[in-house]
């Protein structure tokens, strides 16, 4: 058997060209391990018009135009251009159409806060795309790596479209789940943008879902095995309705199938040893440069900077899943602990309403980032004490991976990956790396924090917590081998 394989790896976002969340950073990474371990990895993403052209525009070299893709009744044009990712260096596939995707954001209309009505139709676009570009390269895969709904119609469309042609015999399909709360939930009639056949819609098939198709659904009962970001996240959505989002039975029924591989870091970009958007590299033997983050974090967020006094950060989609309820209610109170709070992120309108008000409220200990900023992120990942991500559920959690790397310490619930990548620290226990609390609840997190609050005072125990949380390694050679042998796997 073959020892290095051709993937194609799938995704609807990748970091550095295009990122809203978790997804862009595991795509920009796991792919230049898998190249390192030798295989022939190519990448393809839709070339959004948000791209940074700057830096990318380029490098971006025209391979096809206008390939005909049939949506429904009419053809639409695809335009296929490569760039490449860098060290080592993985090509890249961009895929154009201009109406579909040259716009601000890739999934909302930021005037109205709202998902762009036609996300069917732009994701059937990029899927049926993906496999006519594979055959006009004459590049053929054994295995396409999809992640998430917004590719997850490729098995079918290869076992419904492509079944006849000798080209796509043999491919298979792993399908990677980043986040089962989002499933590309539509209406019947978008099937004949699919070119599916009505017959095969009916209740209980693998295409309907409560009278609608399920984009999510088709890729977990269509690909040949399926994989999601830690293990125990793995274990949540098949058994805990409160996680698998109405799919804990179609998960179930792939059970023997399923397997949790826990995502790695790119050391090469967070790193407070090399990171250039820090003003002072660190490391862990030296933390000087740690000081000199968080005292320009607390400056440029108009607090006074006081060394004894920690720095709670957070950087997050502002969303229920991250647990922003429970920072609502407990917010007063953690006001009246001696602490400053720094907040990035963006997200649903009544959490932007809610920190402009504590802004307002608390400006003496408060700075609130309503944006999404490269920098920042990595500046507050320096420059903070403690990293507060109390969610309700979380699939694999990058942000306190990455805060171990910079001695921020963590506070998390126990659940999904955060359960995985942190150890609590218990007094005792000699190597905890964070506070971990259970239930899911304001009083349970506010006890926490103030604990952690408390074990900050006790300078030589939270240097041995930064000491213990600095050594850890998510390396992403550890977990592309996982996949490695999935993938082997696949092709025995
Ligand atoms: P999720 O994928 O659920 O959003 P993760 O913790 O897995 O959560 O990954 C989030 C990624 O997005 C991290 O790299 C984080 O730094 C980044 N991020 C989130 N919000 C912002 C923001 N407002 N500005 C900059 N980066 C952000």
């Amino acid at each position: 058997m073959k020892s290095t394989f051709k993937i194609l790896f799938v995704s609807s976002e990748i970091a550095p060209l295009a990122k809203t969340g978790g997804l862009a950073d595991v795509s920009g990474a796991l792919p230049k391990a898998l190249k390192t371990l030798g295989h022939d990895i190519r990448l393809v993403m839709p070339e959004y018009g948000s791209i940074d052209k700057d830096l990318y525009g380029d490098h971006i070299e025209t391979n096809f135009q206008n390939i005909k893709i049939k949506i429904g009744t009419e053809f639409k044009n695809a335009n296929i251009g490569s760039t490449f990712l860098r060290n080592p260096e993985v090509k890249t596939y961009l895929i154009g159409n201009d109406h579909y995707y040259n716009r601000q954001e890739l999934y909302r209309n930021p005037e109205t806060n709202e998902d762009w009505s036609d996300n069917a139709e732009r994701f059937i676009f990029f899927n049926k795309a993906i496999l006519e570009m594979i055959r006009a390269l004459d590049w053929r895969p054994d295995i396409i790596h999809i992640n998430d709904w917004q590719v997850s119609l490729i098995p079918l469309f290869l076992k419904l479209h492509h079944r006849n042609d000798p080209f796509y015999e043999g491919i298979r399909t792993m399908l990677t789940i980043h986040n089962i709360a989002y499933q590309g939930l539509f209406p019947k009639h978008v099937l004949k943008l699919m070119n599916i056949d009505d017959a095969l819609f009916y209740s209980g098939s693998s295409i309907e879902y409560w009278g609608k198709v399920n984009f999510l659904k088709i890729g977990i009962l269509h690909s040949d095995i399926i994989t999601t970001v830690s293990k125990t996240y793995a274990k949540e959505i098949q058994q805990n309705e409160d996680v698998g989002f109405g799919l804990q039975g179609v998960l179930q029924s792939r059970s023997e199938d399923i397997y949790g591989i826990v995502n790695g870091i790119d050391y090469s970009i967070w790193n407070p040893k090399i990171d250039s958007f820090i003003p002072s590299n660190y490391d862990a033997t030296d933390l000087s440069g740690k000081s000199v983050s968080k005292k320009e974090l607390t400056l440029r967020n108009g607090l006074k900077y006081e060394p004894e006094i920690p720095v709670i950060g957070i950087i997050s989609r502002l969303t229920d899943q991250k647990g922003f309820d429970l920072i609502e209610e407990i917010f007063d109170d953690l006001m009246k602990m001696n602490l400053q709070f720094v907040l990035l992120g963006t997200g649903d309108k009544k959490y932007h309403d809610i920190f402009e008000s504590y802004q307002k409220k608390y400006p003496d200990k408060t700075g609130i980032n309503l944006l999404f900023d490269n920098q920042l992120a990595h500046l507050i990942e320096a420059g903070s004490d403690i990293f507060l991500m109390p969610s309700k559920f979380e699939p694999c959690g990058l942000n306190q991976i990455y805060s171990l790397k910079y001695g921020t310490i963590p506070i998390v619930r126990s659940v999904g990956g955060l359960k995985d990548t942190i150890i609590n620290f218990e007094g005792k226990r000699e190597n905890g790396t964070g506070f971990i609390f259970k239930k899911y609840s304001g009083k349970e997190l506010l006890k926490t924090i103030n604990k952690a609050v408390e074990v900050f005072k006790d300078k030589p125990v939270w240097n041995k917590i930064i000491q213990n949380a600095m050594a850890k390694e998510f390396s992403w050679d550890v977990s592309a081998k996982h996949y490695e042998k999935l993938y082997r796997k696949l092709l025995k």
